[in-house]
């Protein structure tokens, strides 16, 4: 039997986004922190490497995030900060330039070293950037090392990205006023060399992406440089390029068709490409993600769907799923708002659709109840309880394990939520 749940009253809206309203929640949160990133980071950069000076928790989430690799030396581990350390007994700057020097002395492969910050080494208050500047002087010019901060305190699960490529913003060389067109955000390989070969048709051929593939190749910037966000949580990295002299292109994200040629399109124009190159460029590509989500179509249209505050990534996806596949929005929530970068995603929404900043849980977890969509975009520990009561869940983390923007990937986005509702239909067959 399923427990009668009343219907949480709803905050009164804030106006003041794009002139919709938006419900603050400021209550209990149950996100993943900002380690998580590593999982996808430390796959990108490819001879960098990330020491999470924490505890055995982090350790623990970080192994079980990213498996436990077996063949392959993992370029990430966590430097356990032991009782002794955490009550002070302990010289921590000590013990850490001890595992820094073991480390180098094992891995002479690894070119970029992130000390990351925890909850932990926040409470004892261990100053990693200093830490980061001693240790850097020590092992350079071999190895450089920088620092960024994953605590829960601080961060969400994609926040730990924003911050590390904000880091990264400091070591770029600087260029003059050569226009240059930046990518920034992680994206797999496959997606990155898409997008790369789109603008190379079009006539942009200097691109440039962060976060590189090797450390060596940092991308130059300055006052020239034009730069798209391929994700939407990147708002310290924006202000850090910005105060670089980097100019932000405003474009909608590339999630599927219409995403990926609105934001292939800002890059055209701030470029000067003419649009009948743009859309030779980009025609055949644009047909190909459409027949790829009509597909899907029959099986998402008119269903009703609700998203929890998890990745950031809500908004973008919404806007996809119901201008794209005919997905109705009940309510969107998001951990943070940026107003600005968001600006044209908010603009394609339907106006009745629901929007919250900010979590709480018990709140959004009554109103999910109450509204009973098809289907709940939300985090791990949601989705067990959710599922139980006989709600179609579907784990946001998967949105960022999974190569989903650009055009050759706007079918494979369709089918992560299609696939529940396919789930279902065999379980009840
Ligand atoms: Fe937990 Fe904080 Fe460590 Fe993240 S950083 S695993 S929230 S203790």
């Amino acid at each position: 039997m399923s427990p009668v749940v009343q219907p949480a009253a709803r905050p009164a809206p804030v106006v003041g986004c794009a002139e919709r309203p938006v419900l603050r929640e400021r209550g209990q949160r149950e996100v993943f922190c900002g380690l998580t990133g590593i999982v996808w980071l430390h796959r990108k950069i490819q001879d960098a490497f990330f020491l999470v000076v924490g505890s055995r928790t982090c350790a623990h989430l970080i192994q079980s995030a990213a498996g436990v690799m077996i063949f392959a030396e993992p370029r990430f581990a966590t430097a356990v900060m032991e009782e002794r350390d955490l009550a002070g007994l302990a010289d921590a700057n000590e013990e850490l330039d001890r595992i820094v020097a073991r480390l180098v002395e094992r891995r002479p492969d690894i070119k970029m070293l992130f000390l990351v910050g925890s909850c932990p080494s926040e409470v004892i208050k261990l100053d990693l950037s200093r830490a980061a500047a001693r240790l850097s002087q020590r092992h350079a010019p071999g190895l450089r090392i920088l620092n960024y901060s994953g605590s829960g305190i601080e961060t969400t699960f994609t926040q730990g990205e924003d911050k590390c490529l904000a880091s990264l913003v400091p070591e770029l060389p600087a260029v003059t006023a050569e226009p240059q067109l930046l990518v920034v955000g992680a994206l797999a390989d496959v997606v990155e060399d898409q997008f790369a070969r789109l603008f190379a048709t079009m006539g942009i051929d200097d691109v440039r992406f962060l976060p590189p593939r090797q450390s060596r190749d940092l991308p130059p910037v300055g006052p020239g440089t034009r730069y798209l966000l391929a994700q939407p949580f990147l708002g310290d990295t924006a202000r850090a390029l910005d105060e670089r002299g980097a100019v932000h292109l405003p474009a909608p994200f590339p999630l599927g068709a219409e995403g990926t040629t609105k934001w292939l399109k800002a890059a055209a124009d701030a470029f000067g490409v003419d649009p009948m190159r743009f859309r030779s460029a980009t025609a055949a590509a644009e047909a190909r993600a459409q027949q790829a989500l009509a597909a899907y179509r029959d099986r998402l249209e008119g269903r009703r769907i609700f998203f929890f505050p998890d990745s950031q990534l809500e908004i973008p996806l919404a806007r996809m799923l119901s201008r794209e596949l005919g997905m109705r929005l009940t309510e969107i929530g998001t951990p943070y708002l940026h107003r600005t970068h968001l600006a044209e995603e908010l603009a394609l929404l339907p106006e009745d659709v629901v929007l919250s900043e900010g979590q709480d849980v018990d709140r959004q977890l009554d109103r999910a109840r109450a509204e009973r969509p098809d289907i709940t975009v939300c985090g791990l520990g949601l989705a067990n309880p959710l599922e139980a009561e006989g709600l179609t869940t579907k784990w946001s983390i998967e949105l960022l394990f999974t190569p989903i923007q650009g055009y050759e990937q706007a079918g494979d986005l369709a089918a992560l939520f299609a696939r529940p509702f396919d789930r279902q239909t065999r379980l009840r067959v």
